[in-house]
């Protein structure tokens, strides 16, 4: 990993909603007699930027109605956001299901879009009138069958996500022909309403041919589906979409619906469960750093030939809110905050050529919480600076432990840019 960082700004200017915050938060800190923890790592959210990836989502698809997948970050002021906007919402399990209705969101809202679910997790589902869900396998349609052999069903298919960033369909999805040959006749049997078809590209999809492949595997199998008398009529199209790449992605999928799904009589619902793509940009994860050494010539030359100087620990690392460099392949960009009680926030990843090479540590015990092996700072940094890492908001907050006894969900401080 290699990461630039150059201050661009005079100290004194405005900083923006998220830099205003950050700066505040921070001057409020008394570092020297500050009770244990005053100074933990915290995240600063941008709700405008949750809002704005919707506002794009029903720009560009206005025909995919969005299920937030509530994995990717269950902060309750996102779902909020979301659900007033007309966002629906993919859970995973009971905790997400109830996360959702506790906000008085209506069951129907949902997906709960877990192809292989705890028996008791179905009964719940039921109890509570959340009545679509994903199968990709004949024990789970007898479970349906068991548990809630009313609950609307779309069978997931898998699909080629070799170049993703997360692969999904190496655990979920089952092939056309065994959806055709295998699943659907069992529905057939045990009487279960099979009402569409559900995907997904992978998460962080690069591919987005594999959704071409997805639509036209998914008109095969409603095709199938028609003759034996089901009645379907959703196509969810998962979730794999990133800002950065959403103009292509969406072009794909409206140019593959145009195409496989052109009938307006069909009345096909088309759904989707974006996680990544609402919350990615919304998060700025503020760190402090805690300790520095310089680097003990005994074990890494590469690092000395690379430039790496020091090593710089921070109070927060993979176990906690950076755990998306093992669980989700990301590569977090370290920026200077604050330097000698200067602030420097430059609010994005333009970085200019910085000239201090740090190794970079997160705060516990365990070698493994390394958050960059080569990160080049704009400035020297040391004890008591902060750093920043902006789009910090997928698969972040929502997998940390509190390991070694650091504190596992930072606090979190929201701003709105559109207000
Ligand atoms: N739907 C399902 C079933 C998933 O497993 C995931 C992610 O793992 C998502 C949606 C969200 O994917 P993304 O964040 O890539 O949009």
């Amino acid at each position: 990993m290699y990461c630039f960082d150059a201050p661009q700004q005079n100290p004194n200017t405005n900083h923006g909603f998220v830099g205003n915050a950050l700066k505040a938060k921070i001057n409020d800190i008394d570092h020297i007699n500050c009770e244990a923890g005053d100074e933990d790592s915290f995240f600063v959210c941008d709700l405008g930027l949750v809002k704005r990836a919707h506002q794009i989502w029903t720009e560009m698809l206005p025909m995919v109605q969005p299920h937030y997948a509530v994995k990717c970050n269950t902060d309750s002021r996102i779902i909020s956001t979301l659900a007033n906007l007309g966002c629906n919402f993919d859970c995973a399990s009971k905790a997400e299901i109830e996360s959702v209705l506790l906000q008085g969101i209506s069951a129907n809202r949902i997906v709960y879009a877990n192809p292989c679910k705890t028996n008791s997790f179905i009964r719940f589902a039921k109890t509570v009138d959340v009545n679509l869900t994903t199968v990709d396998n004949c024990n789970e349609l007898h479970k349906m069958k068991q548990f809630h052999p009313e609950c609307g069903i779309l069978i997931r298919l898998a699909t080629d996500d070799e170049s993703a960033q997360c692969r999904l369909s190496t655990k979920f999805g089952c092939t056309v022909e065994s959806a055709v040959d295998e699943l659907l006749p069992l529905a057939q049997e045990l009487g279960l309403p099979i009402v569409g078809v559900a995907f997904h590209v992978g998460s962080g999809a690069k591919d987005f041919g594999s959704i071409y492949k997805a639509v036209q595997d998914a008109r095969m199998v409603f095709d199938i589906g028609h003759q034996l008398g089901f009645k379907m009529n959703i196509l969810d199209i998962g979730g794999g979409f990133e800002v950065e790449t959403f103009e292509e992605s969406s072009a794909m999928v409206r140019m593959s619906l145009e195409k496989f799904f052109p009938n307006e009589n069909e009345q096909v619902k088309f759904i989707a469960e974006p996680g990544r793509f609402m919350v990615s940009n919304a998060f700025t994860l503020a760190t402090h750093v805690i300790a520095k050494r310089d680097l003990p010539r005994h074990f890494v030359t590469d690092d000395i030939e690379n430039g790496v100087k020091a090593m710089i620990y921070i109070n927060d690392g993979v176990y906690g809110n950076l755990n998306c460099i093992l669980f989700d392949h990301q590569h977090p960009i370290a920026h200077v905050l604050t330097h000698r009680d200067n602030f420097y926030y430059n609010g994005n990843d333009a970085h200019g050529k910085g000239k201090h090479g740090f190794s970079i540590w997160g705060p516990t015990c365990d070698g493994l919480d390394c958050v960059s092996v080569r990160s080049e700072l704009g400035f020297d940094v040391d004890v008591g600076d902060w750093l920043y890492f902006p789009n910090l908001g997928a698969y972040t907050s929502a997998a940390t432990t509190s390991f070694n006894g650091f504190k596992a969900v930072a606090d979190v401080i929201y701003v709105d840019s559109t207000l």
